[in-house]
């Protein structure tokens, strides 16, 4: 994975992105926004981070100088969470990028689907079914299609436990997920009564929220799942309820440069836009 950031990604960067920037009909400057994705006066032990050096996101998305190796740089995709003041601004810039959008969301919540956060060792089973249910994804081959087995996911819960937000607000995992109720649904020996069909693994670093991994069950694809769950996460970004939800600058989903091009219009769709970030100043040096 190393040597394929090192090598690959700056020809990729090189080769795609003028290409990419032009279908997305994106035309003038490239925002820049400073992020700090220490924010050390607001992290709180127990903290999962370690923070001697920067974490690999950070190295491959933060830049650090003006020059031509930033050229070479992946463009990360981003939303810019303070450019909307409520849910009402997000859903006016979802309408104007696709009007199908909000109907089709708005239709999943009348059939059941809900999204919120969950612990991954209580729904592993669905987990693992939704990793399989596709050989391939607009971001290419699922290799998990033919190798995963539950328990690589997590140790799957022997009892029902409830959601909990992480101690640090600043530094975190959390799974994200979209549900159908379901009464007797069981994850090997314990009933959950609802099924999980999509779901994001999503990264906080301070400043930036990160979607690493974002899926969905091929059988619930087209009932617009992962556009109603990312829409849950930037509503409950802009709410700022709780402390782990407040005060996240962007939203980062990977990079101009990745996948398909069915992944760019997803983005686009998503209200996510090419963005440099760089170095805030209170983390400069
Ligand atoms: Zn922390």
């Amino acid at each position: 994975m190393r040597l394929y950031q090192r090598l690959v990604e700056p020809m990729l960067a090189l080769a795609l992105r003028r290409r990419r920037l032009a279908l997305l009909d994106f035309d003038g400057a490239v925002p820049e926004i400073p992020v700090d994705w220490r924010r050390d006066a607001d992290c709180e032990a127990p903290c999962p981070l370690v923070k001697d050096r920067p974490p690999r996101l950070i190295e491959r998305y933060v830049s650090r100088r003006a020059g031509w190796r930033e050229r070479l740089r992946l463009m990360p995709m981003v939303v810019d969470i303070d450019r909307y003041p409520d849910a009402a601004a997000f859903d006016a810039a979802l309408k104007a990028r696709s009007t199908r959008t909000l109907p089709k969301i708005r239709k999943a919540e009348r059939e059941g689907y809900y999204a919120r956060p969950f612990l991954v060792q209580c729904h592993v089973h669905d987990v693992h079914a939704i990793r399989t249910s596709m050989p391939m994804r607009s971001a290419g081959p699922v290799l998990d299609y033919w190798l995963l087995k539950p328990g690589h996911i997590a140790e799957p819960a022997t009892e029902l436990h409830p959601f909990g937000w992480p101690t640090c607000p600043m530094h975190w995992i959390i799974w994200w997920g979209v549900f159908l109720p379901e009464p007797g649904h069981r994850q090997g020996g314990v009933e959950v009564g609802e099924r999980l069909v999509a779901f994001v693994k999503m990264w906080r670093l301070g400043d930036i929220g990160h979607y690493t991994e974002i899926m969905g069950h091929r059988d619930h694809l087209d009932k617009g799942v992962m556009l109603m769950l990312h829409r849950a996460i930037v509503r409950a970004l802009i709410a700022a309820e709780v402390p782990a939800m407040r005060g996240v600058r962007v939203l980062l989903y990977g990079a101009l440069e990745h996948g398909r091009a069915g992944l760019l219009t997803w983005k686009k769709r998503a209200g996510f836009r090419p963005t440099r970030m760089t170095v805030s100043s209170s983390t400069a040096g």
